[in-house]
């Protein structure tokens, strides 16, 4: 495998969640608010978003398997962790690298939901365009990229590369 073509450089990245975060935190001023990050992509953007977000947050994680050893999602999700913290009466706002097939978050929402959060709202980076998905409301987004498979900023390929600090496709040797 060989990283190929730049989609997103880290210039725009650091750009879009500066304004990213400065929205969240026009929304969520004087208010509580718990980010969500859903491991392991996920851990990358939350570092740097919450960076921008001028509020006294908290942070708490979930761990879900996605692909497995294929590159399709199959919409079977397992929680390998669930959140430390109960949700019940708080604004949650659940951070995401990438939306696909947008069958995990949708899993996730409905699993969240039944706790009873006060708010419960998405936040993604990347949302990957001519994709079939049930619909979801993402309040905060980054980048529309096309259907490939991307790599680096969080997202991995076999495990690696998810330290990249832009976002690339695969160049397939
Ligand atoms: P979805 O359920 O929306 O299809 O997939 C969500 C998860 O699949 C993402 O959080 C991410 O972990 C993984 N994923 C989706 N598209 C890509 C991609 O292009 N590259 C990588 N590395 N992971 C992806």
């Amino acid at each position: 495998m060989k990283i190929g073509r730049v989609l997103v450089s880290a210039e725009e990245i650091e750009a879009k969640l500066t304004e990213m975060g400065a929205a969240i935190t026009r929304d969520y001023e004087g208010q509580d608010l718990l980010l969500v990050g859903v491991l392991k992509g996920a851990f990358v953007v939350m570092a740097d978003l919450a960076r921008h977000i001028d509020l006294p947050l908290e942070f708490d994680f979930m761990a879900v398997s996605s692909y497995g050893a294929s590159t399709k999602s199959t919409g079977v999700v397992r929680i390998l962790k669930d959140l430390d913290e109960e949700i019940e009466g708080r604004n949650v706002l659940i951070v995401e690298d990438i939306i696909d097939t947008g069958l995990t978050l949708q899993y996730l929402i409905k699993n969240l939901e039944v706790r009873k959060p006060a708010s419960l709202k998405l936040a993604a980076l990347l949302i990957k365009d001519g994709v079939e998905r049930p619909p979801l409301d993402v309040a905060y987004e980054g980048f529309h990229i096309g259907p490939e498979f991307v790599i680096g900023y969080g997202l991995d390929f076999d495990g690696k590369y998810r330290n990249l600090p832009y976002v690339a496709v695969v160049d397939e040797v």
